[in-house]
């Protein structure tokens, strides 16, 4: 049984999301993504998603208690045994020591830290051509991951949307506000011994053997 708690920290657009949803299925564990959680309080309109839309839309940071909230109630509604993974948060500091706390009540410890690392401008020309199913919300790629049938997700058949914050200045928001935020809970990580870099601009096959190689060293 997979016990282990792993966070996955990188830019938008490194594809962190899509490499969460092949470990989860692959290894039958569960995944939280706070983005996907946001956007489905937002389509759904409770005050969560009321509270997080302006945050959202801009391309800054919903603030951390929120957040916290959030993946609180969803890990401590799991059986304390099982092990997940964590797309999207930490995003700071403060997350990342709010995480420890809640998993200290529930005998937890996070084992694994991965950062996606990619060189900005091919993220960035990555990020244009997402697309998203509004159901599942599994990614795509117009040229580098399109779905099997023109513009349906191949899971849902449902029509692939683009996110509303995918277009370039929010991108660079995105990007301008990860990096602000982001060294410390690298180094946080890097202090526990417990952060692998993961070159993320290889081949989504490529990255994900590479992970599955460093989950199974973890188990
Ligand atoms: P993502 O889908 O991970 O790119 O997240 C989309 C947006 O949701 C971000 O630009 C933030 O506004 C918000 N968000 C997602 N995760 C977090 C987090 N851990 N902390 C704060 N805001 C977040």
């Amino acid at each position: 049984m997979f016990k282990s708690v792993v966070v996955f920290i990188g830019p938008p657009g490194v594809g962190k999301g899509t490499q969460a949803s092949l470990l989860a299925d692959s290894f039958s564990i569960p995944k939280f993504a706070t983005g996907d959680l946001l956007r489905e309080a937002l389509k759904n309109k409770t005050p969560l998603g009321v509270e997080a839309k302006n945050y959202m839309d801009s391309g800054k940071l919903v603030p951390d208690q929120l957040v916290l909230n959030l993946i609180k109630g969803k890990i401590s509604a799991l059986d304390k045994e099982t092990g997940f993974i964590l797309d999207g948060f930490p995003r700071t500091l403060s997350q990342a020591q709010g995480l420890d706390e809640i998993l200290l009540t529930l005998c937890h410890n996070v084992s694994l830290a991965i950062e996606f690392s990619m060189d900005e401008e091919e993220r960035i020309a990555r990020l244009t051509g997402r697309r998203l199913c509004p159901n599942c919300q599994r990614t795509y790629h117009i040229l580098f991951a399109p779905p099997k049938k023109d513009s349906l997700c191949d899971y849902c058949s449902v029509q692939l949307v683009q996110r509303a914050d995918d277009n370039e200045e929010v991108i660079r928001k995105r990007s301008a506000v990860y990096w602000e935020t982001t060294e410390p809970l690298l180094n946080y990580y890097r202090q526990k011994n417990i952060l692998k870099v993961v070159d993320a601009s290889s081949s989504i096959e490529n990255v994900f053997s590479r992970i599955k190689h460093i989950f199974q060293e973890l188990n």
